[in-house]
């Protein structure tokens, strides 16, 4: 399959134009950290100046390349806005799409299926709280169990559902969601999740008791975070450091 041509240049906003860029970049980073599977997952955003719009990956890509033409532009009933030859995957579109139209204040989603969140996923017990950085997800964390393929309308419901007010959702028996006010917070989120995901695989395969944190100690450490962030999106600084690993890996991304 061959990439949309650059041609979207002088019939977007800048204000478009920068939320492509940046959505490209996450898709960049993402790969770099090995999260995506194939031209599987997804990452879609609200467009700002449009919001009645989104803003996701088309099927075929790989997120290795991913450029700011290449990402279709949806309304929320489905019509493509961009001119394009590509298409939207139907799980991916499916909850995506409404997690965006319905929850407040999420402008980013971001699913993958890197593979300790999936071990996790699948674990009785769950997510288990093992150091300070899993405590970024206290009292953020969710589950949905399994119904097959995502792209079920009556399943978005009670995705929405599972996932609340909270920024992340471990999907069982098949991966991870996390949700920002910015794709930086998404993609904060995320990290932290994939971390102690990878951190609880190791620990669990080591054989011997593992201590997690008491609750009351991870409730306070992630006021101590709140307190840092004072009501701002969390991963600024991080998603800038970010930024600027994508432009390191390849400023290809960034085409128009
Ligand atoms: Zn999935």
């Amino acid at each position: 399959m061959t990439a949309a041509p650059a041609i979207l240049r002088n019939s977007i906003t800048d204000t478009e134009a920068e939320m492509r860029i940046t959505l490209a970049a996450a898709f960049r980073v993402a790969h770099h950290l090995g999260w995506n599977d194939t031209i599987n997952n997804h990452i879609a955003a609200k467009v700002p100046d449009e919001p009645d719009a989104f803003l996701m990956n088309p099927v075929g890509l790989g997120w290795h390349e991913i450029r700011a033409c290449d990402l279709i532009k949806s309304d929320f009933e489905g019509n493509y806005r961009t001119d394009t030859t590509m298409k939207l995957a139907p799980a991916g579109y499916n909850f995506h799409s409404a997690i965006l139209r319905e929850v407040p204040d999420v402008n980013c989603t971001l699913h993958i299926h890197a593979p300790s969140t999936v071990v996790v996923s699948a674990l009785e017990d769950g997510f288990q709280f093992y150091d300070q950085g899993a405590c970024a997800l206290y009292d953020d964390l969710g589950y949905h169990d399994f119904e097959g393929l995502a792209q079920e309308a009556e399943e978005a419901p009670r995705i929405i559902r599972d996932l609340g007010s909270k920024k992340a959702l471990i999907m069982r028996n098949h991966g991870a969601l996390t949700v920002g006010r910015t794709v930086g917070e998404a993609f904060y989120f995320m990290r932290r999740l994939v971390d102690a995901c990878d951190l609880q695989a190791k620990l669990m395969s080591m054989g011997s008791k593992a201590r997690t944190v008491p609750v009351e100690i991870q409730k306070f450490t992630k006021s101590q975070m709140d307190k840092r962030r004072a009501g701002k999106p969390y991963g600024r600084l991080d998603w800038e450091m970010y930024f600027r690993l994508a432009d390191q890996i390849d400023p290809a991304f960034k085409t128009l």
